[in-house]
């Protein structure tokens, strides 16, 4: 996964002991003999997961694009194949794919990593990919200030391969458009050729 892995989700680690209980709990709710050996460490592993796959909630999306400032690039800057890995709120199954951002700077640029970072952060959550689509748009808007920016995320769901309608390798794919790239065709159609190189 992009970026750092050394911060947790801080309320999982205080909670630990119960999260464990429950898991357990649940374990023997589905009929599973919580003694086998195969499961005497999961609850423990399961809770180090939540750690790790909720650490979005510790930081600020806003606050990890690191502004900088560059006056002369005013010309489509893209970002592709940042993936990621989230969870649906609905089902708390895994989801994960690729995000591709694209901004057109009027002054403020961010590090290439940071977009990386502030993918991670949305979606180290619950979430759902149509939320992850605008919330990164959104913040790219508010932060960079940018001409535009459109946000193009893939998805893979496994509460939709793995039960319910059972699709297999079906792709989920959304957009979102800000500023110029809601006016000019062009613009979006730039954009997505640059992706199928
Ligand atoms: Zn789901």
């Amino acid at each position: 996964m992009a970026g750092k892995k050394d911060y947790v989700n801080s309320a999982v680690s205080s909670n630990r002991e119960q999260i464990e209980h429950h898991v357990r709990e649940i374990l023997k709710l589905i009929g599973e003999d919580v003694e086998r050996e195969g499961l005497l460490e999961t609850p423990a592993r399961v809770t180090r997961m939540y750690e790790e796959i909720f650490a979005g909630y510790e930081v600020d999306p806003r606050e990890v694009l690191g502004v900088t400032f560059d006056e002369q690039h005013e010309e489509l800057v893209i970002v592709r194949d940042i993936v990621y890995y989230s969870q649906c709120e609905h089902h708390m199954a895994p989801f994960f794919g690729k995000a591709h951002i694209g901004y057109i700077p009027s002054g403020k640029i961010a590090g290439l990593s940071k977009l990386a970072r502030l993918v991670e952060a949305v979606t180290r959550r619950l979430q759902v990919q149509e939320r992850i689509t605008s919330q990164i748009a959104n913040i790219m808007d508010e932060v960079l200030q940018p001409h535009g920016v459109m946000v193009v995320v893939e998805g893979e769901h496994l509460c939709m391969c793995a039960r319910g309608v059972k699709k297999p390798g079906s792709k989920t794919v959304t957009s979102a458009v800000r500023g110029d790239f809601r006016t000019s065709a062009a613009l979006r159609s730039e954009f997505l050729s640059l992706l199928k190189q």
